[in-house]
C-alpha cells in the first residue's frame, strides 16, 4: 500500500479520516505540524499529504512552507488542506504553496478519498496525458431560507454576507422554493417559515419531505433564529 501522511489535531476527526482513508493507503497520522514534520523526514516516499489548517504547536500553512523546504526544489507529495474555513489570505497563501485541493469542514471521507485517488494516479501520468484536474474547489454550503418577510430574509442575507463558508438562498414563495429545490442538488439545508400566506410551513415541508432528497434537510426557521441571535450576543 502506498503511504499518505493525515495531519489533524481533532482526535475524532483523525481517527475517522484515518480508518477511513486505511481501507485503500497506510496511513501515517500527527496531531501538529511538527509532528508531521518529523514523520515527513523519514518517510519522504509519502504519495500524499492530507493537513488540517488550524493545528496547535505548528499549523498546516508552517508546515506545508516546511515541507518546501525540505524537498528544496526536488518534487513533493500532492497537499490536500482541510479546514473548516478558508479565508482569502489562507486561500492566496496555499495557491502560492502549489495547494490546489481544499476541503471544507465537515469532510466527507468517501469524497476525499476519491479525490485523493484521482490525484495520485494525475501524477503518476506522463506530463502530457496529464488532466487538467483543476481538482474539487472549495465549496459553500448552501442553504435555503423560505419566509414570507423581507425584513427577515434582509437580515438572513447580511448574516450569511460575513459567512463565505455557507451560501444563502433566501426564496419568500415556498412554492418557488419547492421547485428550487427540486432542481438545486446542492442544498443542504432547508429554514423555512411557519406562516407564510400562499402556503403554510407545514404544507411546505410535506412537499419537501415527499422529495428524495428532501428528507432530512428540512428545519424551522425558528430554530434557525435562535441558533444566530445566541451567536450574535
Ligand atoms: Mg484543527
Amino acid at each position: 500500500m502506498k503511504k499518505i501522511l493525515l495531519v489533524e489535531d481533532s482526535d475524532r476527526q483523525r481517527s475517522k479520516l484515518g480508518n477511513f482513508l486505511s481501507q485503500d493507503w497506510c496511513v501515517l497520522s500527527a496531531q501538529n505540524g511538527k509532528e508531521a514534520l518529523e514523520l515527513y523526514e523519514k518517510n519522504q516516499d509519502v504519495e500524499a499529504i492530507i493537513t488540517d489548517l488550524n493545528m496547535p504547536i505548528m499549523g498546516g500553512i508552517e508546515f506545508i512552507k516546511a515541507v518546501h523546504q525540505q524537498a528544496g526544489g526536488s518534487s513533493i507529495p500532492a497537499i490536500f488542506a482541510i479546514s473548516s474555513f478558508f479565508d482569502d489570505s489562507s486561500m492566496e497563501e496555499l495557491k502560492n504553496l502549489g495547494v490546489h485541493l481544499k476541503f471544507v469542514k465537515p469532510i466527507i471521507p468517501e469524497r476525499l478519498n476519491k479525490v485523493l485517488k484521482m490525484a495520485i494516479s494525475n501524477m503518476h501520468r506522463p506530463t502530457g496525458q496529464r488532466t487538467n484536474v483543476q481538482l474539487v474547489e472549495k465549496k459553500a454550503k448552501t442553504i435555503l431560507f423560505v419566509d414570507d418577510s423581507p425584513e427577515i430574509l434582509n437580515e438572513i442575507t447580511e448574516y450569511f454576507s460575513q459567512k463565505p463558508e455557507y451560501e444563502a438562498i433566501c426564496v419568500h414563495n415556498p412554492a418557488e422554493a419547492v421547485n428550487l429545490f427540486q432542481n438545486h442538488h446542492e442544498i443542504s439545508y432547508i429554514f423555512c417559515d411557519i406562516e407564510m400566506p400562499q402556503m403554510s410551513g407545514l404544507t411546505f415541508a410535506r412537499k419537501i419531505r415527499s422529495i428524495p432528497s428532501g428528507k432530512k434537510i428540512l428545519k424551522t426557521l425558528n430554530s434557525f433564529l435562535k441558533i444566530s441571535s445566541s451567536k450574535k450576543s
